[in-house]
């Protein structure tokens, strides 16, 4: 089988890091994206090489479209002839607040850190996936744009965004065996819920228990797998009966 390459952003940590492991062992040559935290890019990589596994690293800020297209071209140079044939938009942040006291800097920059990487990442790399007739975008949201979290105006309207981003898109490119589509995570392990009180929340939580990363990554590499070339345009919850 011919290479295939997987971008994940946000690789280093969390999700992201669940999700770039379980396609490598899928088979896919992954690319880690990050922003500063280069030792948990390395540990990564190294945790795929060692189980027979290839990665690379590609730093960039996700809300900065002339770094990403700066990284995706260089990309482009040290791989010619090949392109990328799954992108994982999964990077992003919390700057939660109520509306009456958010300032514009949390409002701008959540909006952007998950908004500028769809269109600036999907526009680069979904002409490869058109001619190839082969492509899975998968885009990580929160029940928090599905639904409207308190406190969360600026995350809900990103995450929003990026699912009205990815229905419209699905339909553009049905045609071309391009498939797109969202997860929608509920409370998840990670260093973004680190500091909320989980046994707190564990209450409010059908399933009594907050998610693990490894269990969204099983649901992206399913929507990622040929078998689910017929799925797309959705917004899969995956929450433990939330939302
Ligand atoms: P996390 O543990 O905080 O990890 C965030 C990852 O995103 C890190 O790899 C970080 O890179 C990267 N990142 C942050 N800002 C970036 C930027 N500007 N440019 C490039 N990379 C950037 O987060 P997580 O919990 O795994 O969340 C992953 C995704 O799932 C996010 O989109 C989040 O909104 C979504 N989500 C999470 C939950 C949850 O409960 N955890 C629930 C619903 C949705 P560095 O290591 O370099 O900082």
């Amino acid at each position: 089988m011919a290479k295939e390459y997987a971008l994940i952003t946000g690789g280093s940590r969390g999700i992201g890091r669940a999700i770039a492991e379980r396609l490598a062992k899928d088979g896919y040559s992954v690319i880690i994206n990050y922003h500063s935290n280069t030792a948990a890019a390395e540990e990564v990589k190294a945790a795929i090489e060692a189980i027979g596994g290839e990665a690379e690293l590609l730093p960039f800020d996700v809300a900065d479209g002339v770094a990403i297209e700066t990284a995706l071209n260089d990309w482009e140079k040290r791989h010619e002839g090949e392109h990328i044939s799954v992108v994982v938009h999964n990077a992003g942040i919390r700057r939660d607040g109520l509306m009456v006291f958010m300032d514009e800097e949390d409002w701008h920059r959540v909006l952007q850190t998950s908004t500028e990487a769809f269109y600036y990442i999907t526009h680069h790399v979904l002409s490869g996936m058109l001619r190839a007739r082969k492509g899975r975008i998968v885009t990580v949201a929160s029940i928090s744009g599905v639904s409207g979290l308190p406190g969360q105006a600026n995350y809900s309207a990103a995450k929003a965004a990026m699912i009205g981003a990815t229905k419209a898109l699905s339909k553009e490119v049905a045609a071309r065996k391009v498939t797109v589509n969202a997860v929608a995570p509920g409370f998840i392990a990670t260093d973004m819920t680190a500091d909320l009180d989980e046994a707190e929340l564990k209450k409010t939580i059908p399933a009594g228990r907050f998610g693990k990363p490894e269990e969204v990554a099983a649901l992206v590499s399913f929507l990622c797998s040929d078998e689910a070339g017929y799925i797309t345009g959705q917004v899969i919850n995956i929450a433990g009966g939330m939302g």
